[in-house]
């Protein structure tokens, strides 16, 4: 069903600094103001929201209504086993219970306002939320799991120059019940017997900007009265947010971290990941090193390959030195092309796969261990970030500054 939708002015300036000073948030010294005139719905009803709590919240929750305290378990199964998006579809609460939490909560649930599938399987989703906004999800099935890749924020706030979602801006951040909420719409429309096995937060957003909505949704994704999803099948993808790296090593979670490097210099990954200004190569690093002594556990480096920027072979040499010592695996993403990014990195997608394929040569003769992320879903995946640019509301006008230096 879909949200009833308001028209609205709505401006935002995203940030605004003297010259020289820098953003506290990324680095950058970039300028950003964006006036949209827009189809946006109302706001987020102001009640608690009911799918954000783990089982134990909704039994405090619940006790000043005085509604016993395994109703908290049923209700919970309800959301994140069954994925129920309205209190009167859970038959076995009583009838006065399901009104009283009626009026005392707020359930998410999105709207699907779009869907485009490939020849694959692989379906693109774009989903409206409460207040309006909209975010994407990529669904992609293959043999022997089928993977969700979700988002964390509505645009983000880094700014790569590759990235179709960086360069449309940041909104808000998602709630954990907004961020899992993807999972169970998805689910609720695969066929009978078809289910979702891996979770990665590798759809629009930096997860660890997001840090306790993020760790939120992933406990509500592992806990065994939900999806009951297996922490090693979850990736958290990381533009590389030190002190988020940082917390994620105490949190005594099992979950995969993938770090996404693309340059193995200092002076060139700024060039790419304005954020890397600061947090830098050296920290982010140091950062990776204790999370691995810390965890046990091996991360991925992510590295998208933008040719002539980060594909030389002292790029491979730089990055097989980098990596060598550390237990990892350096995960080669050829480039897609997007909305927004430089005229420089505009080739053929056939071209960009070759020069990704040619670049993890280079690593395997370095004896690094290495895999090129397979393109799936051809026209409907690209970069995550690319369908909501197409299909945000009609705009009246907008006016978008931003790269002031
Ligand atoms: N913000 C997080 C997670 C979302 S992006 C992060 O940056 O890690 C997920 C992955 O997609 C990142 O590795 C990112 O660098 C990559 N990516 C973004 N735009 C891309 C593009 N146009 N082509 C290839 N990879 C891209
Ligand atoms: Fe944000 Fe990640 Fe895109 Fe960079 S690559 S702009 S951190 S979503």
């Amino acid at each position: 069903m879909l949200n009833p939708y308001v028209t609205r002015i709505n401006i935002m300036l995203q940030l605004f600094f003297p010259p020289g000073a820098g953003c506290s948030v990324c680095g950058s010294s970039t300028l950003r103001l964006v006036v949209e005139y827009g189809m946006i719905g109302p706001d987020m009803p102001n009640l608690p929201d009911l799918k954000g709590l783990l089982p134990e919240e909704i039994a405090a929750a619940l006790a000043p209504l005085g509604a016993p305290a395994f109703r908290a378990k049923q209700l919970f199964a309800w959301l994140h086993r069954r994925g129920v998006t309205r209190v009167d579809e859970m038959t076995d609460l009583p009838a006065d219970l399901r009104q009283t939490l009626s009026t005392h909560f707020h359930l998410t649930a999105h709207s699907m306002l779009e869907r485009a599938t490939a020849a694959d399987g692989t379906t693109r989703y774009l989903f409206g939320l409460a207040d309006g906004q909209t975010i994407e999800s990529v669904y992609i099935p293959e043999a022997t799991r089928a993977t969700l890749c979700v988002s964390s924020q509505v645009g983000c706030p880094f700014g790569c120059t590759f990235c179709a979602t960086g360069q449309s801006g940041f909104t808000r951040n998602l709630t954990a019940a907004e961020i899992v909420d993807q999972v169970y719409r998805v689910q609720a429309e695969l066929p009978e017997g078809r289910r979702i096995t891996n979770v990665v937060y590798m759809g629009m957003g930096e997860p660890l900007a997001n840090y306790d909505a993020v760790i939120r949704s992933v406990r509500l994704l592992i806990h065994p009265l939900g999806l009951d999803l297996a922490q090693r099948r979850i990736t958290l993808s990381t533009v590389g947010i030190v002190p988020g790296i940082e917390r994620l090593a105490q949190e005594g979670l099992q979950v995969n971290l993938a770090i996404s490097l693309h340059a193995p210099t200092q002076a060139d990954r700024v060039k790419l990941v304005p954020i890397a200004r600061k947090y830098d190569l050296d920290s982010l690093m140091a950062a990776t090193r204790r999370y691995v002594q810390t965890t046990g556990r091996k991360v991925t480096f992510e590295y998208t390959v933008v040719p002539g920027s980060n594909d030389r072979e002292a790029d491979a040499e730089a990055l097989a030195a980098l990596v060598r010592r550390l237990q990892s695996l350096v995960n080669v993403i050829p480039l897609n092309p997007a909305e927004g990014q430089p005229a420089g990195m505009r080739l053929h997608p056939q071209e960009l796969r070759a020069r990704a394929e040619q670049f993890a040569e280079m690593l395997r003769r370095r004896r690094v261990e290495v895999a090129v992320r397979a393109s799936r879903g051809g026209e409907v995946t690209g970069a995550c970030g690319q369908l909501r640019q197409r299909h945000r509301p009609k705009k009246l006008f907008s006016t978008s500054l931003s790269g002031l230096v």
